[in-house]
C-alpha cells in the first residue's frame, strides 16, 4: 500500500484503519487520458468495496445522461465492456429506451455522493466527518433547489471554500466550510457537463445539479425540513 495513506483512518467511515488510498472519484468515470493527479483519500477495505459496488452501477449508467463530449466517447470506448460484465443492468437500459436522459437508481447516487463530500472533506481540509456527531446527506435538485442554493448557501460567508473542475468538466464542484463547525460543509456537483436524468423523486428529466451536505447532527432535521430532504443518511 502506498505510504502516504498509511496508519491512517479511513475517510469515509472515520474510524477503520485504511488499508489503501481510494480515487475519491472513480478513475472510471474519466477517459483514460484525464486520469492525472485524481484525488485520493484513506480508505478502509469495507468502505473501498461498498463504494467500488456503487462506482461499478454509476460509471456504466451515468455517461448515458450526459452532454459532456468526454461522456459519449465513455459511452463508446468503455461502457460496452462495463455492461458485457451486467448483463441485467443492459437489458435494464435498453428496455427503458429513453432517448436523452436516463432513469437512475437515485439512491445509489446519493450514497456515492455522500461518501465522495466524505472524501473531499478530508482531501481539502483533513476533516473526518463522524457518525455519532454529523449526518450526512445528498439530494438532487429542481431548478428551484438550484436558486435556494445559488441564493441562501453558497452566498454565505464560508470559512474555507474550494471549486474545482476536474477531468475538463467531467466532474465540477464547489464546496463551503462553515465558519464555526468545520464538518458543516456544503457541496455542489456538476457531472459530465450536466446530467439529464430521471429518477422516483424527479419523473421529468430536469435535475441536472447534485448537492450534498454534512451536518450536525442537532441541525440535521431542520436543514431536512427546509431543504425538502427525505433520503436516508449517507
Ligand atoms: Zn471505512
Amino acid at each position: 500500500m502506498s505510504k502516504r495513506f498509511k496508519g491512517l483512518i479511513c475517510a469515509y467511515c472515520a474510524h477503520a484503519e485504511a488499508i489503501t488510498g481510494d480515487h475519491i472519484f472513480a478513475r472510471e468515470f474519466f477517459l483514460n487520458t484525464r486520469r492525472a493527479n485524481l484525488p485520493q483519500a484513506p480508505t478502509c477495505e469495507d468502505c473501498n468495496n461498498k463504494k467500488s459496488i456503487l462506482e461499478h452501477y454509476l460509471t456504466t449508467v451515468l455517461p448515458f445522461g450526459a452532454k459532456h463530449a468526454d461522456a459519449s466517447a465513455n459511452l463508446t470506448s468503455m461502457v460496452p465492456k462495463r455492461l458485457q460484465k451486467n448483463r441485467k443492468l443492459h437489458r435494464d437500459l435498453a428496455e427503458a429506451n429513453t432517448g436523452s436522459h436516463i432513469p437512475i437508481e437515485d439512491e445509489k447516487l446519493a450514497q456515492l455522493l455522500c461518501l465522495i463530500a466524505r472524501g473531499l472533506n478530508w482531501h481539502h481540509w483533513k476533516v473526518y466527518v463522524h457518525h455519532e456527531t454529523h449526518s450526512v446527506r445528498s439530494l438532487t435538485l429542481s431548478p428551484v433547489g438550484v436558486q435556494f442554493f445559488n441564493d441562501c448557501i453558497f452566498t454565505q460567508q464560508a470559512h474555507c471554500r474550494v471549486i474545482e473542475n476536474i477531468g475538463h468538466g467531467t466532474f465540477s464542484y464547489e464546496g463551503i466550510q462553515a465558519k464555526d463547525d468545520c464538518a458543516l460543509t456544503f457541496w455542489r456537483f456538476s457531472i459530465y457537463g450536466g446530467l439529464s436524468v430521471t429518477s422516483d423523486a424527479f419523473p421529468a428529466p430536469s435535475a441536472s445539479q447534485f448537492v450534498a451536505f454534512t451536518c450536525p447532527r442537532k441541525l440535521d432535521a431542520q436543514l431536512c425540513r427546509t431543504l425538502g430532504v427525505t433520503n436516508p443518511l449517507g
